[in-house]
């Protein structure tokens, strides 16, 4: 079994992360339970600061919060030195509550509201991010009438296929997100930036989609952007300043996988862009990072109970656990893979073949198909799914009205809870009677 950060294994043969017993954070907040490694989440910071330090000192890495946010999430990354990167008017005002310095921010979207558009402006976003020709000449609209002249980026397509599942491939030239470099498109952009009034065309962005293992893409894609930003200096005299070069990092969930280091992307990324600005005689931008993935995904792990344990004889065994696509909908989602342990069994041997299997309303509800676990494996077990830091509690739903689960950060034998458990009547809390409903009907 691999163990991730500071998870290791007790003398009672229990589960630990943070020095803190999985059948304790169990018993004290429930299941499911979302439990996340604060020290390896500042590891996976530090990775990507210092290996900006090695290579390419003007630069700045920028957390993905979609990937895991909270207000604890917020104060962590600010600790740790890094900008956050925000998708939604939710995610703003997620960063605002946490009173999150507002310049170190970068605003993305493919549809951002006239709303959302506000909020970014009357908050003071660092940069936001414009995804089309339409949201740039909304927003030089709404900028305008604010009397704000926000610094932009235009995020581009740079028509590099990312080797990973078409869901999570974003650069593509067939893509919902960014303006294509090819044709023209982007250039046009570029000039009808440079002549709006109530916009600053500071940067350039790209982002080529996430769980990479090959760093190919992300080499070429950096090299793309730069010969882009040679032809618009070719033909507009703008010189670019900066670059954000997106996330996309992938890592462990299975054996199967083997991503990269940080230091070893960074140093493909900064590399290529030397080389290209080299060739294509430009000035070196300052560069921008997102990593969300390769910060939280293998920090998080979440901690079930196992209920009804079902032998279908020659077929298959099921154990249920009390959680499932409502906490983590990535394996219904696009067959996503992980793997788990009996968290209070650590020590037995673990060569029983069965299926975990979710409590929701879906045959496709299945956490892990065929996983390894304790042979001595039975109902009140606790079981732990590795690797669940990323898209799973900002993915999380309420499908079947049960509650999302609790979020705990350990770290150093502490345990402290960062989001709580929801209620059964905070479930209903936003639904309304109408009037022509009210009268009950005697039966
Ligand atoms: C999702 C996203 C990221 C983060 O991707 P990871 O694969 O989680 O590192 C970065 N930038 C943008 C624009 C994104 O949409």
């Amino acid at each position: 079994m691999h163990f991730y950060g500071t998870a290791a294994k007790n003398a009672q043969g229990h589960l630990t992360i943070g020095g803190v017993d999985a059948t304790d954070l169990a018993e004290k907040f429930g299941t499911p339970l979302y439990v996340m490694d604060e020290a390896l989440v500042r590891k996976n910071c530090r990775a990507y600061v210092q290996a900006f330090k090695d290579y390419y000192p003007d630069a700045e890495v920028a957390y993905a919060s979609k990937a895991f946010l909270c207000t604890a999430m917020v104060a962590l990354v600010e600790q740790e030195g890094l900008s956050l990167d925000l998708v939604s008017g939710g995610e703003i005002a997620t960063a605002l509550k946490a009173g999150y310095p507002m310049a170190h921010t970068y605003f993305h979207g493919n549809n951002k509201t006239v709303e959302e558009i506000h909020l970014a402006l009357k908050s003071g976003v660092g940069r936001i991010i414009v995804d089309s020709v339409h949201e740039l000449e909304l927003l030089n609209l709404e900028a305008g009438e604010l009397g704000i002249t926000p610094k932009i980026y235009l995020r581009l397509n740079p028509n590099v296929s990312a080797h990973t599942h078409h869901y999570i491939s974003t650069g593509q030239l067939d893509s919902k997100f960014g303006i294509p470099i090819e044709m023209g498109l982007a250039m046009d952009a570029t000039r009808l930036a440079l002549s709006l009034p109530n916009v600053a065309l500071t940067g350039f962005h790209c982002h080529i989609g996430s769980q990479i293992f090959d760093v190919e893409g992300h080499r070429l894609a950096a090299s793309v952007m730069i010969k882009f930003l040679a032809d618009v200096k070719a033909a507009t005299g703008f010189v670019t300043t900066e670059l954000n070069l997106g996330g996309g990092l992938g890592v462990r969930y299975t054996a199967e996988d083997t991503p990269k280091r940080p230091g070893e992307l960074i140093k493909v990324q900064t590399d290529s862009v030397r080389a290209a600005c080299a060739e294509y005689g430009v000035p070196l931008p300052k560069l921008v990072v997102e990593p969300g993935r390769s910060i939280v995904g293998e920090a998080g792990t979440t901690l079930y109970s196992i209920g009804t344990v079902k032998e279908i004889p020659g077929i298959r065994t099921y154990i249920s656990v009390d959680g499932g696509m409502g906490d983590n909908i990535r394996p219904a989602l696009y067959q996503a893979e992980y793997e788990c342990v009996v968290a209070n069994k650590v020590d037995a041997p673990a060569e029983k073949v069965v299926t975990v299997a979710g409590r929701y309303c879906e045959s496709g509800d299945k956490l892990i198909i065929d996983a390894k676990v304790a042979d001595n494996v039975d109902t009140g077990d606790l079981l732990a799914i590795f690797t669940t830091g990323a898209y799973n509690y900002t993915m999380a739903s309420h499908y079947n009205r049960y509650p999302k689960p609790a979020v705990v950060f350990v770290a150093d034998g502490n345990a402290d809870l960062v989001v709580r458990r929801e209620t059964f009547d905070e479930m209903a809390a936003f639904d309304l009677i109408p009037q022509r409903l009210q009268p009950k009907v005697a039966r």
